[in-house]
């Protein structure tokens, strides 16, 4: 009938479409066969769940099948739109849903007295021939040049507020870069090592293990998570330290004839690997046990020491007891630094950027231009800070941007201002790259750190 209607050369026309349709038909036939064979026939059931493993074989089965994931996705995107969830959408996942162990933790005996871990008495000989049988590793990279490894580290457990993750991974990128250039090893720490010293007394059973593990390490240089690296180019005076055993940012008066709180801070120190360290550490450790002890010991800081607020024992506030009161024992190898920066508050330091690059140029390490800006009780990772919010992260923000152009000039670029993200370009690319003038000395870091 419809031949009829159409005419003869119609039919001849449809007759053969109709014999290519047979032969890709028979075709897609094969290939099904085939695929099938490959895959094991004894995975497929029904033509149905047949279709559906093909599918999903195919679709999974790399970029020449994008075309069928996207048509799943979108299969998939239709049936969370129905139910009003959606299971790729990161935005909007409840992250503690796979935050398994997040129960409370073990309860800790306040009666057994707190150790760091089985005492160990002959560090320096156990040390000095680990040295000598590993001539590869020496503790000291060149003469005034020893082995730094810097550490720092924060909280395994993700931050309150997002973005509070979001300026640890600024402040460690600003570490890694500060690191690369002066040829320091660094190790960040996610694990909490010992229950019992959580929060910033988390340190001290990781630097003890530390110090063990890496004999080959001279220095130890701690620093929190909340301190960032402004000045790139400023090298530690090692020179300086080598009759001490460990370098505070401090002032002796505030200390031993103050024993002011603050005479010291603990966010950014060096502690060099040997016996003393560790009787350091076996000493430091017995106010921060969580719980009773550290809140007994906060009240017994707080009555001893000029200024203290009312609140559990802190490490910091602990070291200052220490050396306020057993100056005789401690105080010849504690070098309390005050010629630049080795912490610096930030209060006092962030609304002198500006001034700063008009004025002078990194390498000075001190007021001019400070090595370490360090955001002591902002707290960016917490549920609440001692500052405004808005303050600390807008003045955390040009810290690192701060620092950050140092490392962005060796490549010919700089943030457009101190509070922005973007950056712009301050070179133009040259067809002879290595012969661009390296202002700050830091292009070839290897060379530099050799140098030192
Ligand atoms: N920290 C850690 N694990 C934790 C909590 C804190 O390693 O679970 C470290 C982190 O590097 C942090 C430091 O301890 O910077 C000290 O705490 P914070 O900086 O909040 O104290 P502040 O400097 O404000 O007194
Ligand atoms: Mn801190």
């Amino acid at each position: 009938m419809l031949s009829w209607c159409i005419g003869q050369r119609r039919v001849a026309q449809i007759q053969r479409s109709f014999h290519k349709m047979k032969v890709t038909i028979l075709c897609l036939l094969l290939t099904l066969i085939m695929i099938r064979s490959m895959l094991g026939a004894g995975e497929y059931g029904t033509p149905k769940q047949d279709f559906d493993l093909l599918h999903s074989s195919l679709a999974s089965a790399g970029s020449h099948h994008t075309h069928n994931r996207r048509i799943l996705e979108e299969v998939k995107d239709a049936d969370d739109k129905k139910s009003n969830t959606n299971s790729n959408s990161y935005e909007s996942f409840d992250i503690s849903k796979i935050l398994v162990d997040d129960e409370p933790a073990e309860k800790i005996d306040p009666n057994k007295p707190y150790s760091l871990g089985p005492k160990i008495s002959d560090w320096d000989e156990q040390r000095r021939e680990w040295l000598e049988k590993n001539k590869e590793f020496p503790n000291f990279v060149q003469p005034n040049k020893p082995r730094v490894l810097l550490v720092t580290g924060s909280s395994p457990k993700p931050c309150e507020n997002p973005v509070g993750d979001h300026y640890l991974l600024k402040s460690i990128k600003n570490k890694i870069d500060y690191c690369r250039i002066h040829g320091i090893e660094i190790f960040y720490n996610l694990a909490l090592l010992d229950a019992e010293m959580a929060g910033f007394w988390a340190k001290l059973p990781l630097i003890r293990k530390l110090l063990l593990s890496h004999p080959e390490i001279e220095f130890l240089w701690w620093m929190d998570s909340d301190a960032m690296f402004t000045d790139m180019v400023f090298e530690l005076p090692w020179e300086r330290y080598k009759d001490y055993n460990m370098v505070m940012h401090g002032w002796n008066e505030m200390i031993y004839d103050e024993k002011n709180w603050i005479g010291l801070n603990t966010g950014s120190f060096l502690l060099r690997n040997n016996q003393w360290s560790l009787d350091m550490l076996d000493t430091w450790a017995p106010m921060g046990p969580k719980g009773k002890v550290r809140d007994e010991a906060g009240k017994i800081l707080t009555r001893e020491l000029k200024g203290r607020p009312v609140f559990e024992a802190d490490d910091q506030s602990a070291m200052v007891y220490i050396l306020a009161t057993q100056r005789e024992k401690w105080g010849n190898k504690v070098y309390l630094e005050n010629h630049y920066y080795l912490h610096g508050y930030w209060g006092i330091l962030v609304d002198s950027y500006e001034e700063m690059i008009e004025k002078y140029r990194p390498g000075f390490g001190d007021h001019r231009w400070p090595l370490v800006t360090h955001f002591v009780g902002c707290k960016p990772c917490g549920k609440f800070g001692d500052y405004p919010v808005e303050r600390c992260l807008k003045q955390m923000d040009r810290a690192y941007n701060f620092g950050d152009n140092q490392v962005l000039q060796m490549y010919g670029f700089s943030h457009k201002s101190l509070a922005s993200r973007k950056v712009v370009k301050i070179r133009n690319e040259t067809s002879n790259p290595l012969e661009v003038k390296d202002e700050l000395g830091l292009l070839h870091p290897t060379f530099k750190a050799l140098k030192v």
